[in-house]
């Protein structure tokens, strides 16, 4: 396409030419026949993205931070004591919110680039009853990934609920719900599910909806209250219209598109893409000589990449001189090191060829901007480690 460029950010993403069409859909009524069929479905597909069969999901018109608001809204109680695995900004976002909800709140945090060691939340776990934690998945701050599997073993441990912030990582990293024993899993429809920004995503598990059912306070907030939002769900599930307020009618029925593309794939070969989509950009970025936020290689998210900026090269200068080579890439968003980064979607959709010419644009940016480094090094390295 003609002056089209590559738009490679951690969200929102490019979307497939079917998804968007669904989006351009006349628009029906909410109790017309074509959506209840389409919402029906989509919560069922839901689960099965999710790996939850036994979970209860709630699709809302809302952003991301809806979805940590449901969580939060409707799991918390005044006094409540929650505990928040912080690594980084969208840590602290959920810590604010919890406290909004009257929540005692105590945050693990590692150094940016970390992850807080499995030892330090056991010992935070076993100094007080808690009545859930929170973990940010990938923080799209920093690019760090977390153990949500050693997390979610840990809480069944201390009997907490543990809420899982899966927006950078829902449906492009493995998390499977069920088998690690997550209680809610959240996220939004414009990362790697792939669907343009305007939905809130989550999957309760039965100790979650239990706690929720069995709550003394009301929910403090009207329109998260999954009180108002559960015959909903159940209603389209079972194939019948119900209202409570408007559902983004056009956005579901992409939605239902995009999710039974990732089905068609496969939630393991689509695990297995994005392993190899963050092989391929680490390995040509470190080719290029740049570090990453991420301490560890093994703390990199697959979904994103946050490559550190070369001593003598600016933020707004590179990323200026990329798009002009045709990608759109995103600056730091962590204040500690806001300049000293920037960041890299590589999920959903993205192919090797959106990440290989990433790393080209990248190269030519970084030769605009007088760093030295070997021509094409970065792009030769990226394709062979997507190939191993
Ligand atoms: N959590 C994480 C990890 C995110 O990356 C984001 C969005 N970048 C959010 C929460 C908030 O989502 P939204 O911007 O859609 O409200």
């Amino acid at each position: 396409m003609k002056g089209r460029s590559l738009l490679m950010i951690p969200g929102p993403i490019e979307f497939e030419p079917s998804v968007l069409a669904a989006m351009g859909e006349a628009t029906t009524g909410h109790t017309a026949a074509n959506f209840v069929e389409a919402f029906g479905q989509a919560l069922e597909r839901l689960r099965q993205v999710f790996l939850c069969p036994d979970g209860q999901p709630f699709v809302i018109a809302g952003s991301g931070t809806l979805a940590m608001d449901l969580a939060g809204a409707n799991l918390i109680e005044p006094g409540d004591k929650a505990l928040v695995i912080n690594t980084g900004y969208f840590g602290d976002r959920f810590a604010a919110l919890l406290a909004r909800y009257g929540a005692e709140v105590v945050q693990v945090r590692a150094p940016v680039g970390g992850r807080p060691p499995l030892e330090e939340v056991a010992a935070a776990l076993g100094q007080a009853r808690y009545k859930l934690i929170t973990v940010t998945h990938v923080d799209t701050s920093t690019g760090v990934i977390t153990d949500v599997k050693g997390l979610a073993a840990l809480a069944r441990e201390h009997e907490t609920l543990i809420v899982v912030d899966g927006v950078c990582s829902v449906a492009g990293e493995e998390l499977r719900q069920s088998e690690w024993g997550v209680d809610v899993a959240l996220t939004a429809s414009q990362k790697a599910i792939s669907v343009p920004p305007g939905l809130a995503l989550l999957v309760a598990g039965p100790r979650a909806m239990a706690a929720f059912r069995t709550r003394k306070a009301p929910v403090g907030n009207y329109y998260a209250d999954w009180g108002n939002w559960l015959p909903i769900m159940e209603a389209y599930e079972a194939r019948r219209p119900a209202y409570f307020a408007t559902p983004a009618v056009n956005l579901v029925w992409a939605l239902n598109v995009s999710l039974g593309q990732i089905l068609a794939e496969g939630m393991e070969a689509r695990f297995r893409r994005h392993h190899a989509l963050g092989r391929a950009c680490r390995a040509g970025l470190a080719a290029l000589g740049l570090g990453q936020v991420p301490l560890a290689p093994e703390l990199a998210a697959n979904t994103m990449s946050a490559p550190r900026l070369p001593a003598s090269v600016s933020g707004a200068d590179l990323l200026k001189y990329v798009r002009e080579a045709g990608v759109i890439l995103a600056g730091g968003l962590h204040p500690e090191i806001r300049n000293e980064y920037f960041r890299i979607g590589h999920m959903g959709p993205t192919s090797v060829n959106d990440v290989l010419a990433t790393v080209n644009a990248i190269e030519s940016g970084l030769a605009r901007c007088g760093y030295h480094f070997e021509r094409g090094a970065g792009v030769a390295a990226a394709a062979k480690a997507y190939e191993e």
